[in-house]
């Protein structure tokens, strides 16, 4: 990006190198996220796609390169820079402006559905009790779940604990939601509900960075695929012409497998 784009960013990864050991799994990913942008990211197992959503998350620090979520830096360690290590504090003001929705949707299994979304406010200090439950109720209301909202995590189907899990990323008002494969642990009769909500946050404009092996559904909602391969970005595009016209064989040959 040079000086004279003042199109806002969402998220930017710049340049992320990650290894574990000698393993090096992300091998300088760049990404620019717009606001407002659906981008979903395909690519085999193991291309680094869960690493990717791990670093923005500041769940795992790169050893170079950096992200930054709406021009704030995040991700530390940028390179040629000296080290600056977050604080832990910080680390979690910065964790909060954005939202992530686990395969297995990671719910609090002891609080209520409408405690588990009510909780990070709560936590962060944003919202009073009183204020953050409203808040899960309405939210609750938006992907369909108004009546179970005393219920326990274990008392709903999978879909519906990811329907709640993506109700308590939205809690924080995040600047973004990364999903990670958010369907592929249900039952295929349950997939269609969690995608319907995930399309209803996307033509909302929420800016979403999507794991997915739902072709079909990346081709409805995507404004940008990205194809990832032993952690590089092989090709990013639209999806008309990512998953209609690869341009790389090795994108060919995963979409070959999966569609
Ligand atoms: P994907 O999500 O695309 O399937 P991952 O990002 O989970 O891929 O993993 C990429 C590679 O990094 C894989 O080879 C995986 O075994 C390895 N890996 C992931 N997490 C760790 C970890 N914590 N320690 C060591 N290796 C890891
Ligand atoms: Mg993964």
């Amino acid at each position: 990006m040079t000086v004279t784009d003042i199109t806002p960013v969402a998220l930017e990864v710049h340049g992320v190198h990650k290894w574990y050991g000698a393993h090096r799994v992300l091998d300088g990913v760049d990404l620019t996220v717009r606001p407002g942008e659906v981008t979903v990211i395909l690519g085999p197992s193991g291309s680094g796609k869960s690493t990717l959503l791990r670093v923005i998350n500041h769940l795992e620090k790169p050893e170079i390169g950096y992200v930054s979520v709406n021009d704030e830096l995040i991700g530390v360690r940028r390179q040629g820079d000296r080290l600056k290590e977050l604080s832990e504090r910080a680390i979690l003001t910065q964790r909060s402006r954005i939202g992530f929705v686990f395969q297995n949707f990671n719910l609090f299994p002891h609080l209520t559905v409408l405690d588990n979304v009510a909780a990070a406010p709560v936590a962060t200090g944003k919202l009073g009790k009183a204020q953050a439950q409203d808040l899960a109720r309405e939210l609750l209301g938006r992907v369909g779940l108004a009546d179970r909202t005393g219920a326990y995590p274990r008392q709903l189907s999978g879909g519906q604990q990811q329907r709640v899990a993506i109700a308590r990323a939205l809690a924080l008002r995040p600047g973004v939601i990364l999903f990670d494969e958010p369907t592929s642990a249900l039952d295929p009769e349950l997939v269609g509900e969690v995608l319907a909500v995930i399309k209803d946050l996307a033509t909302s404009g929420t800016t979403l960075v999507i794991v997915t092996h739902e072709i079909g559904f990346a081709r409805e909602i995507a404004d940008r695929v990205v194809f990832i391969d032993g952690g590089r970005i092989v090709e990013q595009g639209p999806p008309s012409e990512v998953l209609d016209r690869p341009r790389h064989e090795r994108t060919r040959d995963f979409l070959s497998k999966v569609l």
